[in-house]
């Protein structure tokens, strides 16, 4: 099977994109068993484009019905052997096949997010698709590493351990990296053997429908990987309450993060990783490289409009540099993110995902400004682009660790400013929050560093950067940030079940 070749996404200009975008006929109908088909019920809800407030699509509303049925096409799929029992090195091919269609298709998918959730394209081209890809190839490559074992036993017996696939995999993903986060799951889900049911987050379900139809033409049997589009309450409740749904992979916030787990408990005891939101703190010491910091600390801040689980919203800054920080991070901000229209490459902030979210981080910064802080820029909606759900970044100094604003995760650009009087300090208040997801310092003193690395109650520490990893590395978090690791080995473990058995030869 011949591979397509990428399009040369990265020379299309503001012009190529929006000629595409206004010849787009996007599929709107859910994937089950191979097919695309439309709800049960014929239900469907429109999406809209963030950055201009116009309907996009209508797409498949799910119901339980249509759950039902892509369960039961994943469980026809797994019993049949044809993925679950493939020879591991035909599934590499079918994985790394998957993983080149979702190159050679970058344009197309990096336009449908674009459209339906507000990211700019470049971020898309340049960051997620990427991503997207390195991580399917890593799961791929991973297919035949992982091995058993033989355990020592006496003599007469013989002891082996397998890992196997759970069989039905429900994977629940958000709005924030639609492509992105759905297939850091998909990778180790798949790979191992796995049936999926995708559920797209209600706000951005187009990509992951086109992702099914690539994963069948790359070889993937049918069945294998279904989506059911719809909302949270109707589609992923549905999806996480079912019986013969063995695991759910969930990506979302805390709160609905507790409620799959719950129904998991309600209904059969499924297994459940979670990874969920933050309040990272980005440690930013008097001996470090000031611009450096600076400079990471603004792209941890305002990257994907702030719509990011890791997004480093609380700066926690020395006494001795605070004027200076702000200064050189109020002009950073104005040199790097201006919001403005996601369908121009050199657009670097796009508009939120929607209007209720729009308003949930307005009424932030209003909470933000009654509780004392000071707003050192931004904290409005941007007046020259008309309907669409953008606001300023934003920043508020003079901001204690017990205000809201400091404590909730506001997930948009809007960041915080908290004076520190040394290293002990910034670990007590860096440790003073429910979550657990990332944090960062900055210092020349490695022994420094070290201390905060061991101290620090996060999933995961970034010395000297911010926003680094690769498929290799685990990501997750701590505490309330969840309690699963994607990409890396140790993903596969949460997709497979470890059998024993025990021979004996007496
Ligand atoms: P969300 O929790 O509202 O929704 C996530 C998914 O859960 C969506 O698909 C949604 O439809 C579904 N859902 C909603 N209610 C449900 C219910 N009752 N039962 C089953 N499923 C339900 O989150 P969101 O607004 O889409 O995404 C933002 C959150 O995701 C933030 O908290 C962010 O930090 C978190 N996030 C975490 C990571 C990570 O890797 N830790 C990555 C990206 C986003």
């Amino acid at each position: 099977m011949s591979q397509p070749q990428p399009e040369p996404v990265e020379a299309w200009s503001a012009a190529d994109w929006r000629a595409r975008a206004a010849r787009l006929s996007p599929e709107t109908r859910m994937f089950i068993d191979g097919a695309y088909r439309a709800a049960a019920d014929g239900a469907v809800f429109p999406t809209i484009n963030p950055a201009t407030g116009t309907p996009l699509a209508e797409v498949a509303r799910g119901s339980r019905a249509d759950v039902d049925q892509a369960v039961a096409a994943a469980r026809r799929a797994f019993r049949s052997g044809a993925w679950s029992r493939m020879a591991p090195r035909k599934r590499m091919e079918v994985m790394q096949r998957f993983a080149g269609l979702v190159e050679a298709h970058a344009g197309e998918l990096a336009l449908l997010d674009c459209l339906e959730m507000g990211k700019p394209v470049g971020g898309l081209i340049g960051f997620d698709i990427p991503c997207a890809v390195a991580n399917l190839r890593f799961s791929a490559e991973a297919i035949d590493k992982i091995e058993g074992a033989v355990t020592s036993t006496a003599q007469d017996a013989f002891h082996f351990v397998v890992h196997e696939p759970l069989g039905v995999v429900g994977l629940i993903v958000p709005w924030n990296y639609p492509l992105m986060m759905a297939c850091w799951k998909l990778g180790p889900a798949l790979a191992s053997g796995n049936s999926v049911v995708l559920k797209p987050a209600e706000q951005s379900s187009l990509s992951a429908l086109r992702l099914a139809r690539l994963f069948c033409d790359a070889g993937g049997p049918d069945g294998v990987l279904n989506v059911v589009t719809g909302f949270g309450e109707e589609v992923g409740k549905a999806l996480a309450l079912h019986a013969d749904v063995d695991k759910i992979g969930f990506t979302g916030s805390g709160a609905v993060g507790g409620l799959i787990m719950e129904y998991a408990g309600r209904s059969n005891l499924k297994h459940v990783t979670l990874e969920c939101g933050g309040k990272s703190p980005q440690v930013i010491l008097a001996d470090c490289d000031l611009d450096a910091a600076v400079r990471n600390a603004v792209i941890g801040s305002y990257a994907n409009q702030g719509e990011v689980c890791a997004a480093g919203s609380r700066l926690l800054v020395e006494e001795a540099i605070h004027d200076a920080f702000v200064e050189k991070f109020t002009a950073q901000t104005q040199a790097m993110y201006a919001p403005g229209d996601p369908l121009d490459p050199a657009t670097s902030m796009g508009p939120l995902v929607d209007g209720g979210h729009q308003r949930r981080v307005l009424d932030f910064i209003e909470t933000g400004r009654r509780e004392g802080a000071a707003l050192a820029f931004g904290g409005e909606v941007p007046g020259h682009l008309g309907a669409g759900c953008y606001v300023e970044p934003t920043l508020f100094t003079q901001v204690d660790n017990a205000m809201t604003i400091a404590r909730e995760e506001i997930f948009g650009p809007v960041t915080t400013v908290i004076a520190v009087r040394n290293v002990e300090h910034a670990i007590a208040v860096a440790n003073d929050t429910d979550y657990g997801l990332a944090a960062s310092i900055w210092t020349r003193d490695v022994r420094t560093a070290h201390r905060f690395a061991r101290a620090v109650a996060a999933g995961m520490v970034w010395i000297n950067t911010y926003f680094d990893y690769d498929a290799a590395t685990p990501w997750g978090g701590f505490k309330r940030s969840g309690n699963g690791r994607d990409k890396c080995l140790e993903a596969f473990s949460q997709y497979t079940q470890t059998k024993s058995v025990w021979m004996n030869l007496s």
